[in-house]
This record gives C-alpha cells, sequence and structure tokens, in this order.
C-alpha cells in the first residue's frame, strides 16, 4: 500500500476509506445518493473516498445504462460500496486482525474465520446474473414457455363461468352477460384482490396499504376506504403480506382471493358486476355477500382436468377447435436457446396443467418434439404444494395417470404427474453428478412460480411478467399485443403506484424485485442473446434486474423521486454549482493522473525487459 502524503496516511488508519483498498481490483457496486450505481472495477480509491473505477457500467436513477472505460466517482457523491465477502476472507487470520486494528472496527472474527458459513449463493457475485451460473434450469409452461392470446383468453374465460353462473346458479343475466365494452375490459388487472364478504376489489402496496378499492364497479375514495379498512389496512392482506401462503388454504381463504394469473382476472369483472346487481336490486350495499362459492365452482368446473379428454364444457372444446385463437406458437429462436441450455445443463418442466392437456398446448406452442426439450416433465404438479408438501409422483400411462412411483424409479427424459420439489431435487442431484447443485426456476405466477420456491425452498427464480412489456419500457419500442386488457388505467401500473408522492412499489413491484434475481417480458427476448451472457439482477433498493429495460411507469416514479422534471440546463449557476463544477474537473484531473502513471510504469516495464 502506497500513501501520497502524511495526510493521506492520517486519515487512511483513522477512517473506513482503508476497506475501500480492500476492494481495489474486485469489481463490486457503488449506490451512488441520487439512487443511480455504477458496477464496475475498482482501480483506485484514495484516502478521501474518491473511487476511480474501470471497465463499469453506470445506471442512472431512470434505468438507464451505459457503458464507460473509466468512472470517476467523487466521495460526496457514494452512498453505499458493496463490499464482495470474498475481499475480507482473503487475508489470513493475522492480516484480519491488523487490518481491524487498523480500521478501529470492532472485530468479530469467528464470523469472518468460518468460510464454512458462507452459502453457495454468497460467493457468486450477487448483482450479476447469468443462466450458466445453474446447473439445473426449471421452466413453468403457461405463460411462460407458452404465451395465450389474453384477449380473447379472457373473453373466453368470463363467458365461460358467467354462463355457468346464469345457467347452473340462476344469477340474473341482466348484469353478467352484458356486452364487454372498453371500460370493462379497463377495470381487469392482474393482482388484484377480492374482499368477498364487503364484496370489494383491492389493490395494495408493498407494505399491504389499500391503495385503491372499488366496491362493484365503482371506484371508492380514500376517505370511503378509510372508513371501511381502519388506517387502509385488512387482516387477510396483512396476512397476505406476511406470507402468502398463509391465504391459500384454511380460513382466509374463504374471506379474500388474489388474482394472479390470465387464467383468473376475469373473476374481478364478474364479482363486481353481481355484486353491482345485488346492490341494484337491494336499493343499496348489504351487509354481506355470499357469491364467492358459486364463482369457485364455476372455476372449479372450467378447469375441471376430466373435461379436456371427454370434450366438455365450453373451455377445453374452445381451445382444442382454434387455437390460433387462443394461444402464439413459440419462436424457433426460443426452441434452439432451450435446446442450447439443455446441452449446458440439466432442464425440466413443472407444469399445472394435466398431461392430456399440457401435450395438446405444448405440441402447439413448442412443436412436436417438446418432451425433448427437457431432462424431465412434471405435470399437474399442483403449485405451490409443489415445493412445500410431499405428495407422491404417478407414472404417466397414455396421458393419463397410472400408479404411484417411486422417487427413486424417476427416468431422464420421463413424463410424470404430481410429485414433489424435495424428491425432484434428489433425481436432479443425481443426474448432474454435482454435489448441491445450482438451482433456477423461471415462472409467471408470482406466488406459486417465484416466491415460494424462493422463499421456501431456497431456490433461484426468474419472473416473467407480461406487463413489463405492455406498459412499456425505457428506450423500448416493443409493444404487447393484448396491451388493453393488461394495462388498467383504472387500477395503475401493475409495478408501482402512480399518484403517491414518492416512489412506492405496489405489492407485486416488491415481490418481483425482493423474490427474483431478473425479471423478464417474455423468454424471447433472452433468447436473443448469447447463453453467456450476464445481466445486472434485482438487490436492496435497485430495479436493475428489469430486462431489457425497466418499465415506463417505474422511470416516471424514480423522475419524480430524484425531482428530474426540472430543467437543470436553465438553473442559474450558483455557487454550489459552481463547486460542483471545480470538483468534477478536479475529478477529471484524478483521472488523467493515473492513466499517466500507468503509461509511466507500463513504459518502465518495457524499458526494463528490453535490458
Ligand atoms: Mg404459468
Amino acid at each position: 500500500m502506497t500513501f501520497d502524503s502524511k495526510e493521506e496516511r492520517y486519515f487512511y488508519y483513522n477512517s473506513l476509506a482503508i476497506l475501500l483498498k480492500a476492494v481495489e481490483n474486485e469489481r463490486t457496486t457503488i449506490d451512488l445518493r441520487n439512487e443511480a450505481s455504477v458496477y464496475g472495477t475498482i482501480e483506485h480509491a484514495d484516502a478521501y473516498m474518491n473511487i476511480v473505477m474501470r471497465d463499469c457500467v453506470f445506471t442512472d436513477p431512470r434505468g438507464h445504462s451505459y457503458s464507460y472505460t473509466m468512472f470517476f466517482v467523487q466521495a460526496r457523491n457514494i452512498r453505499f460500496v458493496h463490499i464482495p465477502p470474498k475481499s475480507i476472507l482473503r487475508y489470513n487470520t493475522s492480516d484480519k486482525l491488523k487490518f481491524f486494528t487498523h480500521f478501529r472496527i470492532p472485530t468479530n472474527l469467528k464470523y469472518f474465520n468460518t468460510t464454512a458459513s458462507i452459502t453457495p449463493s454468497t460467493q457468486v457475485n450477487m448483482s450479476v446474473f447469468k443462466f450458466l451460473d445453474y446447473d439445473c434450469i426449471g421452466f413453468d409452461l403457461d405463460n411462460t414457455l407458452l404465451h395465450y392470446n389474453v384477449t380473447n383468453m379472457v373473453h373466453l374465460i368470463y363467458e365461460t363461468v358467467a354462463n355457468y353462473l346464469v345457467t347452473e346458479r340462476g344469477y340474473d343475466s341482466k348484469y353478467l352477460l352484458k356486452p364487454l365494452e372498453d371500460k370493462d375490459i379497463d377495470f381487469i388487472q392482474k393482482g388484484l384482490f377480492l374482499d368477498f364478504e364487503r364484496g370489494n376489489i383491492l389493490k395494495i402496496n408493498a407494505n399491504g396499504i389499500i391503495q385503491r378499492a372499488c366496491h362493484g364497479t365503482n371506484l371508492l375514495s380514500i376517505e370511503k376506504i378509510k372508513e371501511i379498512y381502519p388506517e387502509q389496512r385488512w387482516e387477510a392482506t396483512d396476512a397476505f403480506c406476511n406470507d402468502m401462503l398463509s391465504t391459500w388454504n384454511g380460513p382466509l381463504s374463504m374471506k379474500m382471493r388474489s388474482l394472479l394469473d390470465y387464467f383468473d382476472i376475469s373473476s374481478s369483472l364478474i364479482f363486481a358486476r353481481l355484486i353491482d346487481a345485488f346492490d341494484k336490486e337491494q336499493g343499496g350495499p348489504l351487509d354481506e355477500y355470499n357469491i364467492w362459492p358459486d364463482m369457485l365452482d364455476g372455476l372449479i368446473e372450467m378447469f375441471n382436468r376430466d373435461h379436456f379428454k371427454i370434450d366438455k364444457g365450453h373451455f377445453f372444446p374452445s381451445l382444442r377447435e382454434n387455437p390460433d385463437k387462443y394461444m402464439y406458437k413459440c419462436s424457433a429462436r426460443t426452441i434452439t436457446w432451450l435446446q442450447e441450455l439443455k446441452k449446458h445443463c440439466i432442464t425440466f418442466l413443472i407444469t399445472g396443467s394435466n398431461v392430456d392437456f399440457a401435450d395438446f398446448t405444448a405440441t402447439y406452442a413448442l412443436g412436436e418434439d417438446w418432451k425433448s426439450l427437457f431432462d424431465i416433465i412434471i405435470c399437474y404438479a399442483k403449485k405451490p404444494a409443489f415445493f412445500t408438501e410431499k405428495r407422491p409422483f404417478f407414472n404417466i400411462v397414455n396421458k393419463e395417470e397410472g400408479n404411484i412411483i417411486e422417487s427413486k424409479d424417476l427416468k431422464r427424459g420421463g413424463i410424470y404427474s404430481q410429485g414433489n420439489w424435495k424428491e425432484l431435487t434428489e433425481f436432479l442431484e443425481n443426474i448432474s453428478g454435482r454435489q448441491n447443485p445450482r438451482y433456477l426456476y423461471v415462472g409467471d405466477n408470482l406466488l406459486q412460480d417465484i416466491y415460494v420456491p424462493n422463499s421456501y425452498v431456497q431456490c433461484d427464480t426468474v419472473a416473467i411478467i407480461e406487463e413489463q412489456m405492455s406498459e412499456g419500457m425505457v428506450h423500448q419500442k416493443l409493444s404487447h399485443p393484448d396491451e388493453k386488457v393488461l394495462n388498467s388505467t383504472l387500477w395503475g401500473s401493475y409495478f408501482c403506484l402512480k399518484d403517491s408522492k414518492v416512489n412506492m412499489n405496489s405489492l407485486w413491484g416488491h415481490v418481483i424485485k425482493k423474490y427474483s434475481k431478473l425479471c423478464i417480458p417474455e423468454i424471447d427476448l433472452i433468447a436473443q442473446q448469447p447463453l453467456e451472457k450476464s445481466y445486472l439482477c434485482f438487490n436492496e433498493e435497485k430495479y436493475n434486474g428489469y430486462y431489457p429495460a425497466v418499465p415506463l411507469t417505474i422511470k416516471e416514479q424514480l423522475q419524480r423521486l430524484v425531482g428530474h422534471k426540472r430543467d437543470l440546463t436553465r438553473t442559474k449557476r450558483t455557487f454550489k454549482t459552481k463547486r460542483a463544477e471545480q470538483k468534477q474537473q478536479e475529478g477529471l484531473a484524478a483521472v488523467e493522473k493515473i492513466l499517466e502513471n500507468r503509461k509511466k510504469r507500463d513504459q518502465r516495464l518495457n524499458e526494463n525487459k528490453t535490458d
């Protein structure tokens, strides 16, 4: 370690500046005070904590990323420097003692001595995600590998359930069977909650606060929300935020339902129209409604797995008769990407669809040879219980569930029904030939595919969220064919709450950031990139994990947060701006000095070689 002056030496030994010395030549992330961040290699850190970085990516508060060969970070702009654990761990014990004595930091050597306590996930750079870092990669099928025409699907499901309620349960057709107009479609959004008893539909933020609510189809004011839900909270949504599985079964599942994917989002409109009908009939809101059990029966009847085989009902026959209307074919590029991925790691599919329906949809989307894309396929998996319970695996015979099969008898290239994660991973570990392989699961349902795998079985996840494309992304011209259904002006952005004064995640924006590594609108965008590509992933307060870019709505929030609406170019040059410019000049001079020193050093090395 060399010091330029006595003063600098004093600072090194009497401040945390010396910690930065430990990360020189390491790749890490520096968070800046204006919500921007820089990821790259620390070239030099001086005693005042000014840092020069090389080969870095600067991400501004709006999520735009830029590459720089050299980047100067002034100390006053730094909020955090992420210290990679290995920077500390590479010192031996006596070095650590000296290190921390110099730093004047309370030392817990026991912690730093136990390399075994470092879990596998902390041994890789947590700011960067790479598919090839994983040994076993699993996929969900519906809305992950296979995309549906959401517009036609929403209409089909609405018609099927509404007709069931009218014909089988005697509900009035006047409200339920009204044609779906634009305002009705706008009422539908993924991620809403139904309060069965009160007849309300809710949208909540990351802290469980009810930010928007409708009674039937009528929007409630904030005052009204506070009147119904003290402090804008409800015990059922609080329990859901605390543990999303707590309301899956048991008494709370009788009070509320979260509408998590395109197969049940039509339910919000059916529910609201029925509430409107009751209120109209009774001349005002009722104390309690009891329509959910009938709606649930309609949904169960529609998705009954036996109905596909016998072509019963409206849902399955419609799909079978007209697959082009309801499904999109997977691109050849995505299929090639899956084939390439399988050459590098174990791939598996876990779908909730029964084997015959999965075979029908996967053949349509991925081709006749779809089974060859995976090392093992699990159908009718009953997620999220697949990850938390221990149901047995069943053989498949002639596209039907056969006998129970012991997990030790699972075969590579096989297709099975039900089963559980624990025994599946024992099988995957076995065929991968690795101890403690790293698992990744890719899916669209934020509860079943993201939250539960990540928090219950510590599996890393990638979220496929089509709203990212339908809401538009920064500097991206991509659009979604079903954006009218996916977006909602009534409920606002899927990712964040636009009408707040500060940046506020919606519950789903929070779940994506907390429980997934990466959020992408469709696999095809990843399939355009080489397998070995690294992606910046989510960490604490950052939105880095959105690929290819953050949704526009988040950008607007961030702009509001950092006050970018002011046009800085027109601002009068104050003492503060002049000083900032002077510091900037100093920074550039520091970079030049480093480059010059480097040049001299190289020259010296060359001279020594020739001597
Ligand atoms: Mg799915």
